[in-house]
């Protein structure tokens, strides 16, 4: 059995269109990661158990607050991350 955080899995499918509204802002691999760190970080995890990939525990469906939640704490990371890149 192995434990998945749910929410890491929202904030890396969402990153990308929150991305299309910074233009200036870094979009590498290393950026991206530094991004869904933030974010994640400020966030509250929502573990699930799975096995063989299959998701065990019933997903709860997420209410619009908790995705508009999502999307203003990746909002944040973009900015924090596009203000301070870790590299040139
Ligand atoms: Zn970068």
């Amino acid at each position: 059995m192995e434990l998945k955080n749910q929410m890491e899995i929202y904030v890396l499918e969402n990153i990308d269109s929150v991305l299309e509204k910074y233009p200036d802002c870094c979009k590498c691999e290393h950026c991206r990661q530094d991004i869904a760190v933030i974010a994640l970080n400020h966030l509250p995890p929502r573990y699930v158990a799975t096995q063989q990939g299959c998701v065990f525990a019933k997903i709860d469906a997420m209410t619009m607050e908790t995705k508009i939640e999502i999307v203003e704490q990746i909002a944040k990371a973009v900015e924090i991350v596009s203000k301070n890149p870790h590299h040139g």
